[in-house]
């Protein structure tokens, strides 16, 4: 079996552009991949463009050798591009044999996932409104929230967005009730004091965790936070090397950790859980692309034993995300179902997808106020 063709497709989400690859092989056998980057498209697109010469010709069957030949070409580079076209491989290969890809891995020690959910928060940043939306998710059946209450802040915060943020959490958790749990996100915001400052303020509100609190590259300023806190601070979704789980673990101080299966490919993702399994710790793996992501994950998250929680944007999507992606686990009561389907079980409607094209403006503005909305900024009079 060889590899004939790569196509690449945009779909405009108007929070953040979709990349997707799609692999042909000469039997007819298709393979879908993702290369949805943090909050870039082009760059993504040319990566995955520029690795086709590599791909033409190679046996899809073989997904991590795939992904070796592309490191070693890239002079031991880690891209998106390069796991999306991992992806694409591992869909070929599971369904070239008729089975998910959970089973290729092991097989299930999870049939059902539990969820918490992200995104639901598209609203101005009040306490009343993000109550309100938090409570709407709990009535869909939600168990678990995240949120990041702080704003455009960063670095540090002002005391006024300081209060505001602290009335958000106290106003989703009075909304919610004790038996929900609220993760919170600081996309990397703080400085460590500040950081510090913030967590001790929200424990009373009993987070399930602490997200980012400082930049991704800083495990000694993570482990200081955590240090500070009586709840979990979590990170590595930024991590591109399996060293930076190892040497985030071996302080023995942080215990959950986030490899984002996107960013570094979904073999190497489950060889973090496998590290964490060393440490005995626990792995959420991040999550904030299309549902195409929410499908590959299940398959990661089913074959671990260290599974706590799976992210999940996918009831605040736009409605025409499901004519678009096909086959997506869709969380009922809180809770994803394992899909069984050959391969990641998801399919690209092409057609649909060209109804939704690029967008400049489809970029999330993390450091400005009024990112929550999850709209494209009103045009310049
Ligand atoms: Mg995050």
């Amino acid at each position: 079996m060889k590899i004939v063709a790569l196509n690449t497709f945009i779909v405009g989400n108007p929070w953040k552009n979709w990349v997707f690859v799609k692999l042909t092989t000469d039997d007819g056998i298709t393979g879908l991949g993702e290369a949805t980057g943090g909050l870039a498209t082009k760059p993504h697109l040319a990566d995955v463009e520029e690795l086709r010469r590599h791909v033409i010709g190679e046996d899809p069957r073989h997904p991590e050798r795939i992904w070796y030949k592309l490191h070693k070409a890239r002079y031991l580079g880690v891209s998106i591009g390069m796991s999306a076209i991992e992806q694409a491989c591992w869909d070929i290969l599971g369904k070239s044999l008729g089975v998910p890809v959970w089973q290729l891995w092991g097989g299930k020690h999870h049939a059902r996932l539990r969820v918490y959910g992200n995104g639901w928060y598209k609203g101005e940043r009040r306490p009343e409104v993000f109550a309100e939306l938090a409570a709407a998710m709990v009535a869909r059946g939600y168990t678990a929230l995240k949120f990041d209450p702080f704003g455009g802040a960063y670095q540090q915060i002002t005391r006024e967005s300081e209060e505001l943020s602290v009335a958000i959490v106290a106003a989703v958790r009075e909304a919610v009730g004790p038996d929900v749990d609220l993760l919170i996100e600081a996309h990397d915001r703080f400085t460590v004091s500040t950081a510090i400052r913030l967590g001790r303020r929200l424990e009373e509100f009993r987070p399930f965790w602490l997200e980012t609190p400082v930049r991704s590259y800083d495990l000694a300023g993570h482990v200081e936070v955590q240090r500070a806190l009586n709840y979990p601070v979590v990170l590595g979704e930024a991590f591109s090397e399996l060293r930076q789980f190892a040497d985030l673990l071996a302080y023995r101080v942080i215990d959950i950790i986030q490899p984002e299966p996107q960013k570094i490919g979904p073999s190497k993702a489950r060889q973090a859980c496998a590290i964490a399994l060393a440490y005995t710790a626990l792995v959420a793996c991040h999550q904030a692309q299309s549902p195409f992501c929410t499908a590959m994950n299940a398959h990661i998250h089913a074959s671990i034993p260290n599974f706590l929680i799976h992210e999940n944007f996918d009831d605040n999507l736009e409605p025409w995300t499901w004519d678009v992606l096909q086959g997506v686990p869709r969380v009922q009561n809180g809770y994803i179902t394992v899909p069984d389907a050959p391969g990641w079980g998801v399919e690209l409607n092409e057609t649909e997808a060209e109804k939704h094209p690029y967008s400049d403006t489809y970029f999330l503005r993390l450091f400005e106020e009024g990112w929550e909305t999850r709209r494209p900024p009103a045009p310049k009079a």
